[in-house]
């Protein structure tokens, strides 16, 4: 897994390089308005986002959730511009279940929304600008013109390989979705993962900010939305993907010039308040799921972020504050903000290098060793102990609390109480797919503290 993970980076940096040359040749030939005539590359192309599909969904990583779909679905439809059936776009919005802050339109008209995404925006202007970005890239068929100018010249290594390497990797769910589109398709992996010049960026920026006047939505939201996407909470952002993507500055100076010369546009409160509650709450059971996502792929902070966001949200939902509970245990000996060290190039590269070479458990203890290190996980532990004691406070039932909790307590060498609190979870959940797991670790805390004589029952 270690070792896969580091070729996969390597790989991806290579791919950078080629990138940049690439983009520069698509900037000069990117017209938009031309009638687009499908030729033989194009149909071969079409036939791969078919295949695409059918690989997220086969492979686990589309996440199903009809009511979210229809909520999609009728976002979705504000943004299309009306009266336009444009030749082999079917428009589908789905999910992925990836932790990453992504979008990406295929040219068949498959829109892709990541959840991590979806559990950090906070309106539904924000996800009508997200997807009107998305669909411009379809309707001027940016994924076609990148392919036409690009299938021959560029991609000398061979990415299937990389898929090899850098899938399988147990609970990675976020290279997993990278190496099943190299797996289908070289020229998708920069259609989904990489995106497009900073001129074809611009012209989807562009479009969705007008389909944000022409709609119920809030225009000045796209500038919120750049400022999420553009946010870095684990310091090992695949930002430089994006290398000739706009700057920040840049996307928020030209839209702000379109809002400007537009003539103004009321908004009622009340629209916003409204729509932000009904955004929040669709996508509040996502976010939980997204919140063990990002766990899984060591993005604790923003497992941490999202959680925030949704005990801010909802304060006295037990599930909301067992996932806060979970963030911070996860977060061990990181600080809760980055260290100014993290962000320098020394530190990233010594991150990328834990990452690379060490397990979890020998990247927990190097980072423990240290002063920093020790005091925050002294931090992280107390806000994890309130968290899991309010979400018990308000679901005394709320078997997993009962669970992270002991796994705190045991970490902290408080036995005894752990055992406790594992019974308890386990009499909660009989049939809970870690039961053995759990029971085992009942038996050995048992051992450790000579009390293997206690009412097993209890
Ligand atoms: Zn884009």
């Amino acid at each position: 897994m270690k070792a896969a993970t580091k070729i996969h980076s390597l790989i991806i940096i290579t791919i950078l390089f080629s990138l940049t040359t690439v983009q520069s040749v698509l900037a000069q030939a990117g017209q938009k308005n031309e009638p687009f005539t499908f030729t033989k590359v194009d149909l071969e192309l079409l036939k791969q986002c078919e295949l695409l599909d059918q690989r997220l969904e086969k492979e686990g990583l589309v996440y199903t959730d009809e009511a979210l779909n229809v909520y999609l679905d009728q976002i979705g439809k504000t943004v299309l511009p009306p009266g336009l059936s444009p030749e082999n776009i079917k428009w589908r919005f789905r999910v992925l279940r990836d932790p990453e802050f992504n979008a990406f339109a295929l040219p068949n008209g498959s829109i892709y929304l990541n959840s991590g995404l979806l559990s950090l925006m906070e309106n539904e202007s924000q996800l009508a600008g997200v997807i009107g970005h998305e669909v411009a890239h379809a309707l001027n068929r940016h994924g076609y013109k990148h392919n036409r100018s690009t299938r021959k010249k560029i991609f000398t290594i061979n990415l299937l390989s990389v898929a090899g390497g850098a899938g399988g990797a147990a609970g990675a769910v976020a290279s997993a979705v990278i190496s099943s589109v190299a797996t289908v398709s070289q020229a998708l992996l920069v259609v989904s993962i990489f995106g497009y010049s900073r001129e074809l960026e611009k012209e989807a920026d562009l479009f969705a900010t007008k389909r944000l006047f022409e709609s119920d939505s809030d225009p000045k939201e796209m500038i919120n939305l750049f400022n999420l996407l553009h946010r870095d909470y684990d310091v090992e952002n695949i930002g430089y993907f994006y290398i000739d993507h706009p700057s920040l500055e840049e996307r928020i100076a030209y839209v702000n010039q379109l809002i400007q010369s537009n003539p103004s546009k009321t908004i009622s409160p009340e629209y916003l308040s409204v729509s932000r509650t009904r955004y929040l709450s669709k996508t509040e059971e996502l976010a939980r799921h997204t919140v063990q996502l990002a766990i899984g792929n060591r993005k604790f902070r923003t497992a941490l972020a999202i959680s925030q966001r949704l005990v801010d949200f909802n304060p006295d939902s037990s599930e909301n504050l067992l996932c806060l509970a979970e963030a911070y245990r996860s977060l061990g000996p990181r600080t809760i903000e980055p260290t100014g060290e993290e962000f320098s190039s020394k530190g990233r590269k010594q991150a990328l290098d834990r990452k690379a070479k060490m397990t979890f458990a020998e990247e927990e203890a190097a980072l423990m060793s240290t002063p920093i290190g020790k005091t925050a996980w002294k931090t992280n532990q107390v806000n994890a102990e309130e968290q899991y004691r309010k979400a018990l406070e308000l679901d005394k039932n709320n078997a997993n609390a009962y669970r992270g909790l002991g796994m705190l307590y045991e970490r902290l060498e408080k036995n005894q109480q752990a055992v406790e609190l594992y019974r308890k979870y386990l009499e909660l959940r009989p049939g809970a797919l870690d039961r053995t797991l759990i029971q085992r670790r009942v038996e050995a805390l048992e051992k450790m503290s000579g009390s293997s004589a206690n009412d097993p029952g209890k």
